[in-house]
C-alpha cells in the first residue's frame, strides 16, 4: 500500500518450492520466469522452502529441487543454503511467526476452529491443486466451539481441526500482471476458507501471507493454478494489516490430456535430463521457446535471456507437452 510520499519497497521476488516431488519441466519453467522477471530489473530474489505440507513432503525433494535449480543456472540472494538477514528461510522453522499472526486473527474474531473433514486438509495445508477451488464452505463450524482445544476434543486424536477465516461480504480486486483485472467475493466463491490445519496456524495459506510480508516480497510470480487463491491471501493481508504485493500468474505446462504435468505424462524431471547428460542450456532453451523467447532448439542459459524477457511474449494458453519430446541426441 504505497502512499504518495512513501519510498516504494525495493523489488523483491521469491522462489518458493514445496518439496512434494521432483522439479519437472513445468515448475522449472515457472521458476525461470520468476527469476527473469526479477533479475531483468535488478531486483532481489529470496529462496523460501515451503515444507509445511507434511503429508506430501518427500524426503530429499528439498535438496534436489535446489540442486536442479542451480544446475539450470538460477540463483538467489538469500535462502536456506546461503542464509541472509531474514532467516530462517524454511517454513517449518518459522512457526512462531504463524502463531503470532494466528493470535491476532483469533483476537479480532476473524478465525475459528472447524472439524469438518474432506479435502479441506489439502486446501489448508498446501497450495490448492486443480479443482479444489470448487470447494465451498458454508460456515458450519462458525460459533460452534469455544476454542481450538474444544474443537480438537470433538475429533479423534489423529485428526486436527482446521483454522478457517470468517469471510465477510466484501469483494477483493487486484490487477494481475498477466491475466488482468480480477474480482471475487470470497464469501460467495469459497465461503469461510481454511488457512491452516495445525494448532499454531502452520499451513500454506497463512504461511505464505506471513512470510511474503516478513521477507519484503513485492512481486509474486507463480502458476495460474493459484490465481483464485490470491483473493484469499489479500483478505488475510488486509486482516493482518500487511501490504499486498504485485501478482503475476502464468499458465502452466500441461500434458497432452490437458491436465497439469505429472508422472503419467512421462519422465520430465530435471534430474533425469541431467543424468542423461543433457545440458542445462538445452533445457533452458526449451523452456524459453515455450515462453516465446527462443526458437526451438536454441541453447541458452537464464542469463542469456535477461534481454529477451517479456511477459507479453508468453502465450496465454497452457503449454501442452509435446508427445514427441526428444532431448536425448
Ligand atoms: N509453494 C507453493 C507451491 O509450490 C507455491 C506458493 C506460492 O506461490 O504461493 O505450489
Amino acid at each position: 500500500m504505497s502512499g504518495a510520499n512513501q519510498t516504494p519497497n525495493p523489488l523483491c521476488g521469491r522462489l518458493a518450492p514445496s518439496p512434494t516431488g521432483a522439479l519437472h519441466l513445468g515448475n522449472a519453467r515457472t521458476f525461470l520466469i520468476t527469476w527473469l522477471s526479477i533479475r531483468s530489473r535488478n531486483g532481489k530474489l529470496i529462496y523460501r522452502l515451503e515444507d509445511l505440507d507434511h503429508p506430501k513432503v518427500k524426503a530429499g525433494a528439498a535438496e534436489e529441487a535446489m540442486q536442479d535449480l542451480k544446475w539450470l543456472g538460477l540463483d538467489w540472494d538469500e535462502g536456506p543454503d546461503i542464509g541472509g538477514p531474514l532467516k530462517p528461510y524454511v517454513q517449518s522453522a518459522r512457526i512462531p511467526a504463524y502463531r503470532a499472526a494466528l493470535d491476532r486473527l483469533i483476537a479480532s474474531g476473524q478465525v475459528y476452529a472447524c472439524i469438518c473433514s474432506r479435502r479441506d486438509v489439502e486446501t489448508a495445508q498446501s497450495a490448492p491443486q486443480d479443482g479444489e477451488d470448487g470447494l465451498y464452505y458454508p460456515g458450519t463450524c462458525r460459533d460452534r466451539f469455544k476454542d481450538y482445544q474444544q474443537a480438537q476434543a470433538a475429533l479423534s486424536p489423529d485428526r486436527l481441526p482446521a483454522w478457517r477465516f470468517a469471510a465477510g461480504s466484501e469483494s477483493t480486486s487486484f490487477a494481475d500482471g498477466f491475466h488482468g483485472a480480477q474480482t471475487s467475493v470470497a464469501k460467495e466463491d469459497v465461503g469461510d476458507f481454511a488457512i491452516a490445519r495445525h494448532p499454531d496456524g502452520a499451513g500454506y495459506m497463512l504461511g505464505v501471507v506471513v512470510d511474503d510480508a516478513a521477507m519484503g516480497v513485492t512481486e509474486i510470480l507463480r502458476g495460474d493454478d493459484l490465481l483464485a487463491t490470491t483473493h484469499r491471501q489479500i483478505l488475510l493481508q488486509s486482516a493482518l494489516g500487511l501490504p499486498t504485493p504485485e501478482y503475476i500468474h502464468v499458465p502452466l505446462v500441461v500434458g497432452p490430456d490437458g491436465r497439469r504435468l505429472a508422472k503419467r505424462h512421462g519422465d520430465t524431471r530435471i534430474a533425469e535430463f541431467r543424468d542423461q547428460g543433457i545440458s542445462p542450456s538445452r533445457i533452458v532453451g526449451l523452456l524459453a521457446s515455450w515462453c516465446g523467447w527462443a526458437s526451438p532448439g536454441e541453447e541458452l542459459m537464464p542469463s542469456d535471456l535477461i534481454q529477451r524477457f517479456s511477459l507479453d511474449a508468453i502465450p496465454h494458453h497452457p503449454i501442452v507437452l509435446p508427445e514427441d519430446l526428444h532431448l536425448v541426441s
